[in-house]
């Protein structure tokens, strides 16, 4: 398999994985400076790998190419406490969109004014803790918000900072549940309609409401910046039409995320700092030629920083061979934690990284162990012909909408995050057990239960030992 373009010093495929990720002399896998054979016998398997330097470095090229601008990491492609940390750390600003993405910001103390909260249907509550939080910004998404919120602001005694979300009617060329920019969908107001100058207006409006600027996301995992660029100038000729109506030049022009990553060797991903570039003269051209004062720019890249840094490590358990149809490699874990492939028919690849593995190859449908035969991690991917239970297979850019969006299906744990970093391993999310997935349970388990939670645990371990 590693016939296709293997990187000059890795002995990997360049883009794909994370940055640190190396294959040793005897062919086994290391990122972070340690091995995947010593990570699956020490946490068990499957786990998500995330290498830290390989997110820094990502955040460093974003501050970097996005110099005077607000970057915001959007936290649902994954977020815990270290992360958030890390987000922190790097001096970027963090997007969440629910209240429970706003707890995590808020349990590691996250600076609120560099928050900002999304969402088409926050709840009142969530709006609540919000304001009470002092969260910098909140992007507002329908009228009947922008009533709710105002009503909020104003029994907190502040002045809330608000975006207006706007529908700039572009398509992005992506799956249409991961496109946001068109006119008929959930999100936003839209510009064509003349519903997001009517928003414009009743945040005007409101005294509890600060209208600081626009806010577009047209969608995600793009790949050229044609998309991007007519959002831009849709949303500068907005805000003319703001300055021209209202007297007002708004500050800011969040223009979203978006940007796509590398899941196999035919994905090309665009550089960030041509992407900075271009949106950043555009805009400059653009408001100049309206005689605009530039407004501050805001991106939200979640994918595109968190997306190569992890690896999910699985072991496999099976080999079925059909003959004449194709060979089935199951691991131990699937859409439980990679739904992407089943929801977006998103294409991933594999690589065996315990061991070299055979020079021959065959291609194979590397498969889940849950029950259901759309349970898919990876569709034809080229694995040694070799490869047999025991082995230890992992699957790049999984870093994002990976772990956050895991499921429990068929009571299955989810897996843990392990970050790595120097030839060290730190456990950031740990993986659940089979007490966590029973403590939801109202009833009380049976009195006569012969079996403790000490006795499963010993079982675990000795299925991750064998
Ligand atoms: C999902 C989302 C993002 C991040 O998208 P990526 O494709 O991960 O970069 C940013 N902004 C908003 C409003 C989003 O909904």
């Amino acid at each position: 398999m590693s016939e296709s373009a293997p990187g000059a010093v890795t002995g990997l495929e360049e883009n794909l994985w994370p940055l640190t990720a190396r294959l040793e002399a005897d062919g086994v896998m290391s990122v972070g400076g340690v091995r995947v054979d010593a990570l699956a016998a020490e946490f068990g398997t499957p786990a998500f790998v995330l290498d830290e330097a390989d997110f820094r470095a990502r955040a460093t090229a974003w501050r970097q190419a996005f110099a005077d601008c607000d970057v915001y990491y959007a936290g649902k492609a994954f977020l815990c406490r270290a992360f958030a940390r890390w987000v922190d750390e790097e001096g970027l600003r963090l997007d969440v969109c629910t209240g429970g993405e706003l707890a995590v910001a808020r349990s590691v103390g996250f600076p609120a004014e560099r928050l900002l909260f999304h969402g088409n249907n926050k709840s009142l509550g969530e709006l609540r803790a919000a304001v009470e939080y002092r969260v910098g910004r909140i992007v507002v998404d329908s009228f009947v918000e922008i009533e709710r919120l105002a009503a909020v602001a104003a029994a907190a005694g502040i002045r809330q900072r608000v975006l207006v979300r706007v529908t700039p009617g572009v398509e992005a060329h992506t799956h249409s549940y991961i496109s946001t920019g068109q006119e008929d969908q959930k999100f936003g107001f839209s510009l064509a309609g003349g519903a997001a100058a009517r928003a414009v207006a009743a945040v005007l409006a409101e005294s509890g409401l600060e209208l600081v600027g626009l806010h577009a996301h047209i969608g995600s995992q793009i790949f050229d910046t044609a998309g991007f660029g007519l959002a831009a100038h849709r949303m500068v000729g907005l805000l003319a039409r703001i300055r021209d109506e209202h007297g007002v030049e708004l500050p800011e022009l969040d223009l979203g995320g978006g940007l796509g990553i590398a899941y196999t060797s035919e994905d090309a991903p665009l550089d960030v700092e041509e992407v900075a570039e271009r949106l950043i003269a555009l805009v400059g051209k653009e408001c100049a030629a309206l005689g605009l004062t530039v407004p501050r720019l805001g991106v939200e890249p979640g994918r595109a920083l968190v997306g190569s840094s992890t690896v999910t490590l699985y072991e496999v358990g099976t080999v079925k061979e059909l003959p004449g149809l194709r060979t089935y490699v199951s691991v131990d874990g699937g859409m439980s934690d990679n739904i992407r492939t089943a929801l977006y028919d998103a294409r991933y690849t594999a690589r065996l990284v315990s061991r070299p593995g055979a020079a021959t190859t065959q291609v194979v449908t590397l498969v889940g162990r849950h029950c259901e035969s759309g349970d898919v991690v990876a569709h034809d991917v080229p694995l040694p012909g070799d490869v047999r239970p025991g082995d230890l297979v992992a699957v790049p850019a999984s870093g994002a909408y990976h772990r956050s969006m895991a499921s429990n299906y068929n009571h299955v744990p989810r897996p843990p995050v392990i970050a790595v970093r120097d030839g060290t391993a730190r456990v950031i999310v740990r993986r659940e057990t089979e007490d966590d997935l029973l403590r939801l349970d109202a009833d009380p388990p049976d009195p006569a239960v012969s079996v403790t939670s000490a006795e499963r645990a010993d079982s675990r371990e000795a299925r991750v030992a064998r």
